[in-house]
């Protein structure tokens, strides 16, 4: 069976001997000694200043919202994982939708000042699959009209705009290591902060808000990341060149034999890429579901994303309508890419595509 990504998976050997390293320590969690090494070794890999790892993607967001006390409306985007919406809802904080572009698929810079009202404190953009936002108008609205900015990156990882880490811009971006992503800790997230004297606040509210054994100033959560998991994380960095160019190769597979056929993202042209996913829209949904059912039945499993979007939710109050997010969902697939995806699989995908437009 394959799937539209495969956990990758680094030398065992590696691995155990992170495992012995942990058991002689005898250090399982609370901010260890390899935690505090692949903190380290990503600050440095990825050019950011500071970054703080945790349990997983979704909290990395709720902690950024709270450590930038984030409260009534965040303008965001329908197009995105689920968990971009929920983090906010979670946290009482109604998210307000703003269409996509229908060629970025990243939300619409130019339509975010109009849905801006005195209760709206911050804008939460994802730069989805990996496609960099307008991150230099999204400054100048959020700086004109006081509002904080939260990327959610977790497509993002090692995405560079104008040769600087993405991740660098809006008051907070976060990362997902989740085993499906392009770099991954088995279950993980980072936030990326850019003011220094947030950090610290940051850093207790992933450990319950606790200051010192005598003060508890911030309503805090449980966040951390373990050291079984950091150790993933060290190991998979070590082949992180190996498992880009190889996801590369196989993007640039697709993109030359599809092209012309469907329709790709446009892609930011002042940003390298993640080469993280690889998203194709149908004319139609009905092609679209052809396509699918012609590849199950070769037991290939691309995946619907994003599907729906997010405006469509059941729990979002009042009911919103971002009419290119909702079309877009409904045309495109994600198409199987991973490192070792085998070129006759490939090869596969890209026949029973053109055999079924
Ligand atoms: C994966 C993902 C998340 C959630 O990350 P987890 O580590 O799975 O909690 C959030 N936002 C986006 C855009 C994602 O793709």
């Amino acid at each position: 069976m394959i799937n539209v990504t495969k956990t990758y998976l680094p030398s065992k050997e590696k691995y155990k001997k992170y495992i012995d390293e942990i058991y002689e320590n005898a250090w399982f969690t609370n901010n260890g000694p390899l935690v505090q090494r692949l903190e380290k070794r990503l600050a440095k890999y990825l050019g950011v200043k500071n970054i703080i790892l945790v349990s997983n993607g979704t909290v990395a967001l709720e902690i950024a919202y709270r450590t930038l006390d984030i409260k009534g409306f965040a303008i965001t985007t329908p197009f995105s994982f689920v968990a971009t919406t929920s983090s906010l809802v979670t946290n009482n904080i109604l998210p307000i939708f703003v269409d996509i572009d229908k060629n970025t698929f990243n939300l619409d810079s130019k339509n975010i000042e109009k849905l801006i009202t005195p209760n709206t404190s911050a804008i939460v953009p994802v730069h989805v699959f990996g496609n960099a936002c307008e991150v230099e108008e999204i400054e100048q609205i959020a700086s004109k009209h006081k509002l904080k900015v939260v990327y959610d990156a977790a497509h993002a990882f090692d995405v560079k705009y104008k040769n600087k880490s993405v991740l660098n811009y809006g008051d907070i971006s976060t990362l997902s290591f989740h085993a499906t992503k392009l770099f991954h800790s088995i279950e993980g997230g980072a936030l990326i902060i850019n003011d220094d004297n947030l950090v610290q606040k940051a850093r207790y509210l992933i450990n319950f808000g606790i200051e010192n054994q005598k003060s508890i100033p911030h309503l805090g959560t449980n966040a951390k990341m373990n050291e079984f998991e950091a150790a993933m994380g060290l190991c998979v960095l070590d082949e992180i060149e190996n498992i880009k160019n190889s996801r590369k190769e196989v993007y640039e597979t697709y993109q030359k034999e599809l092209k012309n056929l469907l329709e790709f993202q446009e892609q930011n042209e002042n940003a390298t890429q993640s080469y993280s996913y690889f998203p194709v829209v149908f004319k139609s949904e009905e092609e679209l579901l052809k396509v699918q059912k012609a590849l199950n039945e070769e037991k290939i499993f691309p995946r619907r994303y994003f599907y729906p979007s997010l405006d469509s939710l059941d729990y979002i109050e009042p009911k919103q309508m971002c009419k290119i997010s909702r079309d877009i969902s409904k045309r495109i697939l994600c198409l199987p890419i991973y490192a070792e995806l085998e070129k006759d699989v490939q090869n596969t995908v890209i026949k029973t595509i053109k055999e079924n437009l």
